[in-house]
């Protein structure tokens, strides 16, 4: 399959992604993950994203365009990809199609998980992320917490929360995601791939993608 989820940060992209991966063998691509792995790394693009990501702050087009004009071309992604937080700009969308017409690749449909604000707002702050960059499994430590505190039950690293998850990073991000992520439901509405799912169970929303997927 290749699909965008689109979607609030803490809407549940990743999860809903790791599920969907397990149907067809498509991959996971988040620039979210690519992005922390270079932080950690302290590679150039680490040095040039860590600043804006800290601050709950889009990271330039053009750093991310540069990631995903390659990544799209590794082998992996002829099965399938699932791209999750990416795009998240108009300018960002409109790169991604022509980068998509120019490799003869065909989008099913582009998901729109939607989730008041409210709740994501909570999910945020109680979410926990493993510090290991080749696993990052996701945790919260309301409904969701390890078995042994603060360690990764799939790695044994530390379970940390992210720069960008105090309260104010938080808030920060979900303007800039009203701002300048929600358009993009319009722009695939047009393009007549859009499929709103409303609701906060990853398991409704993979219920949904493959009644419309037919599988
Ligand atoms: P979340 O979906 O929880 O906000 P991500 O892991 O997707 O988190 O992204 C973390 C940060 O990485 C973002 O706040 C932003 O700084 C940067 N980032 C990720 N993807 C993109 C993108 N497509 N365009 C610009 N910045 C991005
Ligand atoms: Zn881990």
């Amino acid at each position: 399959m290749k699909i965008i989820l689109l979607g609030a940060p803490g809407a549940g992209k990743g999860t809903v992604a790791k599920m969907l991966t397990k149907l067809d063998g498509s991959v996971q691509i988040s620039t979210g993950d690519i992005l922390r792995g270079a932080v950690q790394a302290g590679s150039e693009l680490g040095k040039e994203a860590k600043g804006y990501m800290d601050r709950g702050d889009l990271v330039p087009d053009s750093l991310i365009m540069g990631i995903m004009g390659q990544r799209l071309l590794e082998d992996d992604c002829k099965k399938g990809f699932l791209l999750d937080g990416f795009p998240r700009t108009i300018p960002q969308a409109e790169a991604l199609k022509a980068l998509l017409t120019k490799l003869g690749i065909k989008l099913d449909m582009v998901v729109n998980i939607d989730v008041p604000r409210d709740v994501i707002f909570d999910r945020l702050c109680t979410r926990r992320t493993c510090e290991n960059s080749a696993c990052q499994a996701i945790y919260n430590i309301k409904s969701m917490p390890s078995k042994k505190e603060g360690i990764c039950d799939k790695c044994g690293s530390a379970i940390v929360q992210r720069a960008d998850e105090t309260e104010e990073a938080i808030a920060h991000r979900l303007d800039t995601y009203n701002q300048k992520t929600a358009p993009l439901a319009g722009f695939y509405e047009k393009e007549g791939l859009l499929k709103t799912i409303t609701g906060t169970s990853s398991d409704v929303v993979v219920a949904g993608v493959k009644k419309e997927l037919g599988i």
